[in-house]
C-alpha cells in the first residue's frame, strides 16, 4: 500500500481507524524528554468535534443552523501526512491532520501523541487512570519512558501538536525538518522496536501543495459565487504578503511562549493573586466603620463601602445629610444596593452630589464637575472603548513598536476607510478561506454582528469593522467561550491600573463548528449572554463554584484549566500584559482629554470590561474593551462576581466626605469615629491640585528631559528630594493600594517599568512611581513610614498659589487651559441632564423642523393652487 495517500482518502481513514496507533518509541504520556529540543512539541488529545445541535433549535438570527460533519478540512500547511506502520508491514496510510483549527475538546477522553527526540510520534490511548486531559501546557521534565500497557480506546481522536517556540512557525519548521523520505522514516520507526503501529510525520512540499489545492477546491464552493472578486485589479502581491504574513504571528509566538513559560513557574509572584487571595465570602464583608483613616496623618479619611446584601455600619445623621449620590437611569441595581447599604443618600435631583454612576459624558461636560465630585468615567476613554479607535491605537503602536507587542487584536479593517486595502488583500485571504466577523464600531451585546466568509457579505458603506475571525478557539465541552475581565483605571497620569481577580467566562450555547454553513448560527459563534439566553440550549449556572452551564466565574475556569495542566499563572500574566498594552495604546489620547477637561485629580475613574478570547493554543486575543461593562446581577453567579467588584471599585476610588461640614461638625465627627483631634474629616482640595510650584516644575522637566532615556538615571535620583507634589502623588498611590482588595494593582509594580517605553512622551509621575516601587515594593512599611514623616509636618499640604493660566505637570510643555470662571457655578446636574437628554432634544428639534417645512410647503402649494385657479 502506498505510504502517502490523498487527502480525501486520508480523512476517511483517520476516522475509520480504531486500532491502537503508536507513533515512535515512547508511549508514556508523562514522558517529556523532548523538552530540551529546539522545537518542542506538545501533545493534546482531541476528540472529533460533534455538533449536537438540537433538532428543534430555532434561534437562527442569520439562518438555520445545520449540523455538520464531524470532520473539518484543513487550510494551512502544517498538516502532516501520517503513515501508519505496524512495525513490520504498513497496514494503512493515514493523513492525520494536526492543525489547530480543529476543535480542542476538553474532556476526559482522547489519545495523547508524544514526540521523542527522533521526531517520532506516538499516539497514546486514553488511560482510565488519568482523570483529566492535559491542555496545551509547558512540558515537565521526563520521569522515564516506561512502555505503555494501556489498552486502545474504541474511538479515534484527533491529535494536536504544539511547539513551545511558536505554535505556527514551530510546526512549519518542524515539518520542514522532517521532510525525510518515507523510507527513512519507516526505517526509523522500525528500528524503534515498538510493538504497535507507528505514525510518522511526513510533509513533502509538493504533497502539501497538492493537498492544499484539493482542500481549497473542496472548501471554496461558496467562494466561487463571489462575483466581485473576479474583477479585482491592482492586486499587489508584495503588499499583501506583508499583511498576510500575519500581523498576529509575531504576537502569537510571543504569547504562546508566555502562556507556556517554564521560568515563571517557581516565582512566588507568578501565582495568580486570586488563587491565593481571600475567599469571595471575605470580599463581601462589611467594614467596621463607614470612615477608614488614611495611612497618613493630615489626610482625610475615606468612605468604606458595604456589601449589596447587608446594611453597613451606622451613619451619623449629619454625615448622612451630605453623602448625596445622584441617581441616573442606568445606575445598576448592585451599585444602588451597595450605596444604600453604605448609608448614602440617593437623590434624583441635586447639583450637590458627591458621586454619580452613569453614562459616559461628552468630554467638555467634565469641566463642569466640581473638584469634590467623582464620576465613574474618564474623558477620552472611547480611545480604547470603541472597537475602531482601539484598533487604530493598537495599529499605531504596532508601527511604533512591534506586532509582537501590540498584535493581540485580530487583524481589523475599518470600513469604509480601509475598504480599498481589504479589497486588495481579499484574494489572498480567500485562498486561505479566512473567516471574518463584522461588527458595528461602537455597539455592544452582539448587536449587528455576523460571521462571514464572502466578499459580497460585507456592507460597503456603513461604518463597521471587519475583523479576522478566531477560527480555532479553545473549546470546553465543545463550546466556544470568551472571558470578561474587569479593569479599573483610577488615574492616567500617573497610570494606576487594577485588575479584578474574578470575572466571567461566557459560553456559546451551541457546540462549535468551523464549517462554513454554520456561520449564521449566532449561538454557536457569539458568546454574548444577551444572544445565548434566548437559546433553548442555554443553561444557567446556579452554583458559583461549578463548571457547568453557560456562564462560569473566572475562578472556576482557572481551577478547571489548572486541573488540566494549564499554567494559569502564565495565562494570567499574559492577560495582564494584554490589558496594560491596550491601556497604554490609548493613554496619550485619554491623557490629553483629561488635561483639557478635568480640573481635579480626584474627579474621575473608569471601570473597563475587557473581552478576551483564548485560542486553542491558549493565546489570548482582545476582542474589545467596554467602557460601561454590564453590572447586571440578577443571577446569583453575576451577583457573586459583580457585587464584590463594585464594592472594591468604590473602595479603591477613594471617596472622601464632601466638604460640606462645618469645622465644629468635623470635630464632633472625628470624636465619634475616634480619629485624633484636629483630623480634617472632609475632602481636601490641596491633595488633588493640578498645578505645580516653580521648583516642582523644574524637577519635572529635569526628569522628563529627552536625553534621560536610561532608567538608571532617574530610578534613584528622582526619590532624593521629594517635593510636596511628589508626596501627594505617593500618598494617594499607597492609600489606593492599601484599599484595593479584591482588585490587584497591575500598574505600577516593580516589574512594570518595561511598559514605560510605550508612553509617547516620558511621564514624570510614572517614573516617580516606578522608582518608588522598585525601592519599596518589597519593603512597603519603610516607604510608608517615610511618607508619614513628611505628612506629620504637613509637607504634603504645601501648595503653590493657583496660576492664572493652568500649568499641567508631567510633560515638558506647559499646557494652558482657559476655564470659564463661572463654570464652577454651573448646574452640573443640569449639564448632565442636558447630555443625557441630548439625543431626545435633537430628535424633537428635527421633528419640529420637519413639521414646519411641511407646513410651509403646503401653504406655498395652497397659495399657488389658489392663484392658478382663481
Ligand atoms: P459586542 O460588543 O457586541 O459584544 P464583541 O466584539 O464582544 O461585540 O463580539 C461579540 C462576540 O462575538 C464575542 O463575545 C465573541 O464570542 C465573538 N467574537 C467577536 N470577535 C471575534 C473574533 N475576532 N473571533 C472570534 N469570535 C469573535
Amino acid at each position: 500500500m502506498s505510504k502517502i495517500q490523498r487527502a480525501g482518502a486520508s480523512r476517511r481513514d483517520s476516522r475509520d481507524v480504531d486500532d491502537t496507533v503508536t507513533i515512535g518509541r515512547r508511549n508514556n504520556s508523562e514522558d517529556r524528554s523532548w523538552q530540551g529540543q529546539k522545537y518542542e512539541k506538545h501533545v493534546l488529545k482531541e476528540k472529533l468535534p460533534s455538533n449536537d445541535l438540537e433538532a428543534d433549535y430555532l434561534d437562527n438570527g442569520w439562518g438555520d443552523p445545520e449540523s455538520g460533519e464531524d470532520y473539518r478540512d484543513i487550510k494551512d500547511g502544517y498538516d502532516p501526512v501520517v503513515v501508519i506502520d505496524n512495525g513490520l508491514e504498513q497496514v494503512g496510510v493515514h493523513r492525520r491532520y494536526c492543525r489547530m483549527t480543529e476543535n480542542t475538546i476538553l474532556d476526559n477522553s482522547g489519545d495523547t501523541l508524544i514526540n521523542n527526540n527522533n521526531n517520532e510520534l506516538k499516539v497514546m490511548r486514553k488511560s482510565t487512570e488519568q482523570p483529566v486531559p492535559r491542555l496545551p501546557m509547558t512540558p515537565k521534565r521526563a520521569k522515564g519512558g516506561a512502555a505503555s500497557s494501556k489498552k486502545p480506546m474504541p474511538t479515534v481522536h484527533r491529535v494536536l501538536l504544539y511547539s513551545t517556540q511558536s505554535p505556527r512557525l514551530g510546526r512549519k519548521q518542524q515539518f520542514s525538518t522532517q521532510r525525510l523520505s518515507a523510507k527513512q522514516q519507516s526505517a526509523k520507526a522500525l528500528g524503534a522496536g515498538d510493538e504497535g503501529q507507528t505514525v510518522i510525520l511526513l510533509e513533502p512540499e509538493h504533497k502539501q501543495e497538492d493537498h492544499r489545492s484539493a482542500i481549497d477546491f473542496d472548501r471554496n464552493d461558496d467562494f466561487d459565487e463571489d462575483d466581485d472578486l473576479d474583477n479585482l485589479s491592482n492586486f499587489d502581491e508584495s503588499d499583501t504578503a506583508s499583511v498576510l504574513s500575519d500581523t498576529e504571528d509575531g504576537y502569537r509566538a510571543h504569547a504562546y511562549k508566555l502562556t507556556h513559560s517554564v521560568d515563571r513557574f517557581l516565582s512566588p509572584q507568578s501565582t495568580p493573586s486570586f488563587l491565593s487571595s481571600q475567599s469571595s465570602e471575605d470580599d463581601l464583608k462589611n467594614p467596621d466603620s463607614l470612615l477608614v483613616p488614611s495611612l497618613f496623618p493630615y489626610v482625610p479619611p475615606y468612605l468604606s463601602f458595604s456589601s449589596n446584601t447587608k446594611r453597613g455600619p451606622r451613619v451619623p445623621p449629619d454625615l448622612h445629610r451630605v453623602l448625596k449620590w445622584r441617581i441616573t437611569n442606568i445606575m445598576p441595581k448592585v451599585v444602588r444596593l451597595i450605596l444604600a447599604n453604605s448609608g448614602m443618600r440617593m437623590l434624583k435631583k441635586t447639583n450637590d452630589w458627591m458621586g454619580v454612576w452613569g453614562k459616559h459624558l461628552k468630554s467638555p461636560c467634565f469641566k463642569a464637575i466640581r473638584s469634590y465630585q467623582k464620576i465613574n468615567h474618564l474623558p477620552g476613554s472611547f480611545r480604547i472603548g470603541r472597537k475602531d479607535s482601539c484598533w487604530k491605537n493598537l495599529q499605531r503602536q504596532m508601527g511604533k513598536h512591534s506586532n509582537k507587542e501590540f498584535g493581540f487584536m485580530p487583524r481589523t479593517y475599518i470600513i469604509p476607510n480601509d475598504l480599498g486595502a481589504l479589497r486588495r488583500h481579499w484574494p489572498k485571504y480567500a485562498q486561505r478561506n479566512t473567516k471574518w466577523i463584522i461588527k458595528p464600531p461602537a455597539s455592544a451585546r452582539g448587536a449587528g454582528i455576523r460571521v462571514i466568509n464572502r466578499w459580497g457579505q460585507i456592507p460597503k458603506r456603513r461604518p463597521l469593522i471587519v475583523q479576522k475571525y478566531i477560527e480555532r478557539p479553545l473549546l470546553i465541552n465543545g463550546s466556544k467561550f470568551d472571558l470578561r475581565l474587569y479593569v479599573l483605571v483610577t488615574s492616567v497620569n500617573p497610570l494606576r491600573v487594577f485588575m479584578y481577580h474574578n470575572g466571567l467566562a461566557r459560553f456559546a450555547s451551541v457546540k462549535y463548528s468551523a464549517k462554513a454553513d454554520t456561520l449564521n448560527d449566532r449561538c454557536m459563534h457569539l458568546t454574548n449572554y444577551s444572544i445565548n439566553k434566548f437559546s433553548s440550549n442555554y443553561s444557567k449556572n446556579e452554583d458559583v463554584n461549578a463548571c457547568h452551564g453557560h456562564k462560569w466565574t473566572i475562578k472556576s475556569l482557572w481551577t478547571y484549566l489548572a486541573n488540566r495542566g494549564v499554567r494559569t499563572d502564565c495565562l494570567w500574566e499574559a492577560l495582564r500584559s494584554l490589558v496594560l498594552r491596550t491601556i497604554l495604546a490609548g493613554e496619550n489620547g485619554i491623557n490629553s482629554m483629561i488635561r483639557a477637561n478635568v480640573e481635579s485629580k480626584y474627579s474621575c475613574f473608569e471601570l473597563f470590561g475587557f473581552d478576551v478570547i483564548l485560542d486553542s493554543d491558549l493565546v489570548p486575543w482582545l476582542l474589545e474593551v467596554n467602557i460601561s461593562p454590564s453590572l447586571h446581577s440578577e443571577l446569583p453567579l453575576d451577583a457573586h462576581v459583580k457585587a464584590p467588584l463594585v464594592q472594591g471599585v468604590l473602595n479603591t476610588a477613594l471617596y472622601n466626605v464632601p466638604p460640606k461640614l462645618s469645622l465644629d461638625k468635623q470635630k464632633e465627627l472625628a470624636a465619634e469615629f475616634s480619629f485624633p483631634p484636629g483630623t480634617q474629616m472632609c475632602y481636601d482640595k490641596r491633595l488633588y491640585i493640578n498645578y505645580l510650584s516653580r521648583e516642582e516644575k523644574i524637577k519635572h522637566n529635569t526628569f522628563t528631559r529627552k536625553s534621560m532615556e536610561d532608567r538608571n538615571e532617574y530610578v534613584n535620583a528622582i526619590l532624593n528630594n521629594l517635593t510636596p507634589d511628589d508626596v501627594r502623588c505617593l500618598i494617594i498611590a499607597e492609600d489606593e493600594l492599601a484599599r484595593c482588595a479584591p482588585l490587584e494593582r497591575i500598574f505600577p509594580t516593580d516589574q512594570t517599568h518595561k511598559y514605560l517605553k510605550y508612553n509617547d512622551t516620558p511621564r514624570y509621575y510614572n517614573r516617580l512611581l516606578d522608582a518608588w516601587e522598585s525601592r519599596y515594593a518589597n519593603n512597603r512599611t519603610e516607604g510608608i513610614a517615610l511618607l508619614r514623616d513628611y505628612c506629620q509636618n504637613k509637607y504634603h499640604l504645601q501648595v503653590p498659589t493657583p496660576p492664572a493660566k493652568k500649568y499641567i505637570e508631567g510633560d515638558h510643555t506647559a499646557y494652558s487651559l482657559h476655564l470659564c470662571p463661572e463654570q464652577d457655578f454651573l448646574s452640573t446636574s443640569g449639564l448632565l441632564h442636558q447630555v443625557y437628554e441630548m439625543d431626545f432634544k435633537v430628535t424633537v428639534a428635527a421633528i419640529v423642523l420637519l413639521v414646519v417645512i411641511i407646513v410651509i410647503i403646503s401653504a406655498i402649494t395652497l397659495v399657488l393652487i389658489t392663484h392658478v385657479y382663481i
